[in-house]
C-alpha cells in the first residue's frame, strides 16, 4: 500500500463502516490531542469494522479512520498490517480460512488444502506450507481475488479439520466450524449458516469448572440463575475485597494460561497498587495450537466468565474491565456480547451492583489473528491502538498494565475457577487435587484419540489415564508420543505417559502443563512434517521486535528442512548442535516468551524421539 494513497477518499460504505464504531461526522476536522490520544483505542474496532462489512480494508478506509482518530497514517498502517485477519489487500467478500495447523494436520487438513486449491485456485497467502517451499506470502496476480488463505489454529482442534469464513456486508457473518470439507466451506462461502459446533465434554470426578456446560442455556441470564449463577458474586459481595483476595490466595489458584502464577498474589498486588484506575482484563485470546477449553467456556457458559469478572474487579479495586477474545471465536463473540447487554440490563454490570455500592463494567475487545496478543502486554498494546508488540518486563502488569494503570490479567479458566473458591470457600476447593496444585484442571484431549473433547479432572490424574478416558488410540495402534502443553510444550515419549498431571509433577520430567494441550500422535502420524509446522508457526507469529527470536525462528525452520529433505549443511550432528546453539540464543535473549520457548517441543522431539524423524544423512 502506498502512504501517499492514505488521503484517497472513503467510499459511502467506508465511510459507514467508520462511523458505526466512531459515530457519524460531518467533517472530518482533526480532533484535539487529548481526545485523539483516548480515541485510539477504537483503531482496532475500527479497522474490524472495515473488514467485516467491506471485507478487507483499502487506502480510502484505512485513511478516513486514521484521519478521524487522529492516527498518524503511518501509525495506522503498522497497527493494519500486524494482524492476521485484516487484509490490505483486495479480498472477495466471502473468504475461508482453512486450519492446517498441527491438530488439523493429524485430520488431513494437507488433503482439504489441496482440495481448496482444485476448487477456488491458490490460497492468499501460504505461510504455513508444511513441506516448507512457501515461506513469503504468495502475491495476487493482478485483479485475480483470491478466496480462501490456510490459517495457524482456529481452537476446533476436537473437531478437527476446521475451517472459519466471513463474508462481508452491512449485516456480516462469520461462522466457524470442525468437520470442515471443501463442500461446506463453499456452502458457507455462499452465506449457508453452518451449526453451533457442539464440544464433547468429559472427565471424571464432580465438574466443576464445566458443571453448567452443556446443561444451562447460554443465552439465558434467568437459567443461568437457576444453575447456581451470581451466588458466587453474592457470596464475594459479603467476604468483601480482602476476603476474597485470602480465599484465592489460599485455594494457591496458579494462572491456567500456561505462567502459572499464583492469582491471590496477583490480586493482592493489584489491590494494593496506589496509583488508580486498576483494571482487570480477562486473556481471552486462547491461541497456542491445540487449545480450545476456553472456547468451550465462554460458548458454553458465558455469564460465568462475566460473573468472575466482576469478582476480579471486586478484589482489585477495579471498576473497568476488558475481555479480550481472539477474533476466531465469532460464536463466542456473539454469546458474551448478548450477556453483557444481559447483565447490563439487569443491573448486574454498571453501578451499584446488587444494591453493594460495587461499580464494575466491561468492555469486549476482539483481536484480530495475532497469536503473541495472547502474551499480557501485546494484549494491553492491542487494546490501546498500538501494535501487537510485547512490552520489557519489568514493570510487570500489577504496577504498569493496561493504559500504564495497575491491572489484574488472568485467563478464562483462571477466573472460572474463582467462583468455586468464592463460593465454597478455598478449603472446599482444595478438596481435590495435589497438595500443591488444589482443584480440577481442563485438558484439550485432540488427535488419534477415539473421543477428542474438553476433559476437567483432579489435578494429579496420570496422564495415560487421561487418554483412557477419551477412548483412547482406536485401531488396534499405538501411541507414538504426546504432545502435553501446547506448541511450546513438550513431546513425551510412550514411557513417561504415566506422569501425574499437576503443575509440580509435570516439572519433574521436564514438562508443563502449557494451556492444557494434549495432542496424541499414533505410530502412523509421520512426525516430521508436524515438526516443521511448528517452527513455521513460531517463524510466522513471532512480532519481529528482536533479533533472536525475528531470526532464530527462520533459521530453525529452514535447518529442520533440511534434515527433512536429507541434505544438512555438513552433518546431521552439525546441523543439531546449530539447532540447539540457535535455541539457546533465543532462550537467553529473546524479549518475551515467544522467542524463549519456541524451540522447546522440536528439541523435546529430537531428544526424545529423533528416530521417528525420519532424518538422512
Ligand atoms: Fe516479538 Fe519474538 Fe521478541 Fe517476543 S521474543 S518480543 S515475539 S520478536
Amino acid at each position: 500500500m502506498d502512504l501517499r494513497a492514505i488521503a484517497a477518499a472513503p467510499t459511502d460504505r467506508e465511510r459507514a463502516a467508520v462511523d458505526s464504531v466512531l459515530g457519524s461526522a460531518p467533517d472530518e476536522a482533526p480532533m484535539p490531542a487529548a481526545e485523539a490520544r483516548a480515541l485510539r483505542t477504537l483503531l482496532l474496532p475500527g479497522l474490524h469494522a472495515l473488514r467485516a462489512r467491506i471485507g478487507w480494508v483499502s487506502p480510502g478506509g484505512l485513511g478516513y479512520l486514521c484521519r478521524r482518530l487522529g492516527v498518524p497514517p503511518a501509525e495506522g498502517y503498522g497497527v493494519a498490517s500486524f494482524y492476521a485477519l485484516i487484509s490490505l489487500t483486495e479480498r472477495p467478500p466471502a473468504f475461508a480460512h482453512v486450519c492446517d495447523d498441527i491438530a488439523c494436520q493429524v485430520a488431513g487438513a494437507e488433503r482439504l488444502c489441496a482440495g481448496m486449491t482444485e476448487r477456488f485456485g491458490p490460497a492468499a497467502h501460504a505461510p504455513h506450507r508444511a513441506d516448507g517451499s512457501a515461506t513469503a506470502p504468495a502475491k495476487t496476480s493482478g485483479t485475480v481475488a483470491r478466496t480462501w488463505a490456510r490459517s495457524p489454529c482456529l481452537g476446533l482442534c476436537e473437531q478437527a479439520p476446521a475451517a472459519m469464513v466471513s463474508v462481508a456486508s452491512d449485516t456480516p457473518q462469520m461462522t466457524a466450524f470442525g468437520g470442515a470439507t471443501v463442500e461446506r466451506i463453499d456452502a458457507a462461502l455462499h452465506g449457508t449458516q453452518t451449526p453451533a459446533p457442539v464440544p464433547l465434554l468429559g472427565g471424571e470426578g464432580p465438574r466443576r469448572l464445566l458443571a453448567r456446560a452443556g446443561r444451562v442455556d447460554p443465552g439465558s441470564l434467568e437459567d443461568y440463575r437457576a444453575h447456581g449463577g451470581l451466588t458466587a458474586l453474592r457470596r464475594a459481595i459479603e467476604l468483601g475485597p480482602a476476603g476474597v483476595v485470602r480465599e484465592v490466595g489460599e485455594a494457591k489458584l496458579l494462572g491456567r494460561g500456561g505462567a502459572a502464577f499464583p492469582t491471590g498474589r496477583k490480586w493482592e498486588s493489584v489491590a494494593r497498587a496506589p496509583e488508580r484506575p486498576h483494571f482487570v482484563v480477562c486473556n481471552a485470546d486462547e491461541s497456542e495450537p491445540g487449545t480450545f477449553k476456553d472456547r468451550v467456556l465462554m460458548e458454553s457458559d458465558p455469564f460465568a466468565v462475566l460473573e468472575a469478572m466482576t469478582i476480579a474487579g471486586l478484589a482489585t479495586g477495579s471498576s473497568q474491565g476488558y475481555l479480550y477474545l481472539r477474533g476466531e471465536y465469532p460464536l463466542a463473540e456473539a454469546r458474551l456480547t448478548h450477556a453483557v447487554r444481559a447483565l447490563r440490563s439487569s443491573r448486574l454490570l454498571g453501578s451499584d451492583i446488587l444494591g453493594s455500592g460495587l461499580d464494575f463494567d466491561l468492555e469486549l475487545r476482539i483481536g484480530a489473528g495475532a497469536y503473541i496478543c495472547g502474551e499480557e502486554t501485546a494484549l494491553f498494546n492491542s487494546i490501546e491502538g498500538f501494535r501487537g508488540e510485547p512490552r520489557n518486563k519489568p514493570p510487570f502488569p500489577v504496577q504498569s498494565g493496561l493504559f500504564r494503570k495497575p491491572t489484574a490479567v488472568n485467563s478464562v479458566e483462571t477466573l472460572v475457577a474463582v467462583l468455586d473458591i468464592v463460593r465454597d470457600g478455598a478449603r472446599a476447593y482444595a478438596s481435590v487435587g495435589t497438595v500443591d496444585s488444589p482443584g480440577t484442571k481442563l485438558f484439550c484431549v485432540s488427535g488419534r484419540v477415539a473421543r477428542p473433547g474438553v476433559y476437567e479432572v483432579p489435578f494429579g490424574t496420570r496422564l495415560d489415564a487421561l487418554i483412557a478416558l477419551a477412548g483412547g488410540v482406536p485401531g488396534g495402534r499405538r501411541i507414538q508420543t504426546v504432545l502435553l502443553g501446547g506448541a511450546a510444550g513438550t513431546f513425551l515419549p510412550p514411557n513417561e505417559l504415566g506422569v501425574p498431571l499437576s503443575f509440580e509433577d509435570t516439572r519433574r520430567v521436564g514438562a508443563s502443563l502449557g494451556s492444557g494441550v494434549v495432542l496424541v500422535l499414533d505410530n502412523t502420524v509421520p512426525l516430521a512434517p508436524l515438526l516443521r509446522r511448528l517452527a513455521a508457526f513460531f517463524r510466522d507469529e513471532s512480532c519481529g521486535q528482536c533479533v533472536p527470536c525475528r531470526v532464530g525462528t527462520v533459521r530453525q525452520e529452514e535447518l529442520l528442512a533440511r534434515l527433512a529433505a536429507g541434505t544438512p549443511f555438513g552433518s546431521v550432528q552439525a546441523e543439531l548442535k546449530l539447532l540447539d546453539e540457535l535455541g539457546q540464543a533465543m532462550r537467553d535473549a529473546s524479549i518475551c516468551g515467544l522467542g524463549q520457548t519456541a524451540m522447546l517441543a522440536i528439541q523435546s522431539a529430537l531428544t526424545h524421539l529423533s528416530p521417528s524423524l525420519e532424518v538422512q544423512g
